[in-house]
């Protein structure tokens, strides 16, 4: 899979930054909106804004240690050593000129080549493949768990602090750029600045759960059915080995833990995971 080439390295750093810059200020928003702004004001007993403050704090830890494992696991194919004679189900990259292992594939942006590549993330700045893939799908299920409740404390609150959330041009308008800016000029403090970053995480949040819940769902599409975005349109079925062995294949013997907290490589498998049909190719 290539991507298109007008993707020149000053519009992939700015687009890096963008996605990095729209993380981390979508998730301590969320952290800080719903923990000392929204909690407090939507609940009275101490003990309902302590067990959702420690809920959405592991919700917290599980994304971010997702996403700092995710890149710290590059999936690109380095292997230090030029194979001349390699096995038949090796492919020549004529951008690295080099043979590589089965299921790997070149991203133009990363300018390599990755195992088992899934897609390019502007989050992750790299591309997901063999080696963090394990640490996206647990990361997209958390972004979305994350992000459809602040969305859901977030209406609440605004509900009771700004303008209701009923069918009414008043109230749609209320929530758009028009509708803060003459709100705050002419109904003299119906809006404070606390409500309008709480309106702009809304849609920040908007676009990130269910962007996120839509990529989780479509990995473990993926995943139940053995298969990378390109095996699926190209309609290739032989990596597919059943459900566990493909979940296995990409998390792990213990794979369910994942999904509990993130783990660094190697201590639930003593073995690097390997894509299907690579046995002869040593990760080096
Ligand atoms: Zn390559
Ligand atoms: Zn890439």
């Amino acid at each position: 899979m290539t991507q298109p080439s007008f993707l020149n390295g000053k519009k992939v750093a700015f687009i890096h930054i963008v996605g990095v810059a729209y993380f981390f200020l979508a998730t301590f928003g969320v952290v800080y909106s719903c923990i000392f702004i929204a909690y407090p004001v939507l609940y009275i007993e101490p003990k309902d804004i302590q067990w959702r403050s420690i809920c959405l704090i592991y919700v917290f830890i599980n994304i971010i240690g997702n996403y700092f494992l995710g890149i710290l696991n590059k999936s690109n194919y380095a292997p230090g050593i030029q194979v001349t004679d390699p096995p038949k189900s090796w492919k020549f990259c004529s951008v690295c000129d080099r043979y590589c292992p089965p299921r790997t594939h070149h991203c133009e942006i990363c300018k390599a080549c990755i195992l088992k590549r899934d897609h390019h993330c502007f989050f992750f700045c790299q591309c997901v493949g063999l080696r963090n893939q394990r640490y996206f799908i647990p990361y997209t299920l958390y972004v979305a768990l994350g992000s459809l409740h602040a969305m859901y404390i977030l209406t609440a609150y605004l509900n009771m602090k700004y303008v209701t959330f009923k069918f009414s041009i008043y109230a749609i308008l209320s929530y758009t750029l028009p509708g803060i800016v003459y709100n705050w000029v002419y109904t003299y403090g119906n809006i404070t600045l606390t409500t309008a970053s709480c309106i702009l995480l809304l849609y920040l949040l908007f676009s990130a759960g269910f962007g996120s819940l839509f990529l989780f769902l479509a990995q473990c599409f993926l995943l139940v059915r053995g298969q990378t975005p390109y095996e699926y349109h190209k309609n290739i079925h032989i990596f597919n080995h059943g459900v566990v062995t493909n979940l296995t294949q990409v998390f792990g013997r213990f794979w369910f833990l994942h999904f509990l907290i993130p783990f660094p490589p190697n201590i639930l498998s003593k073995q690097s995971i390997l894509p299907c049909g690579t046995s002869n190719y040593k990760d080096v």
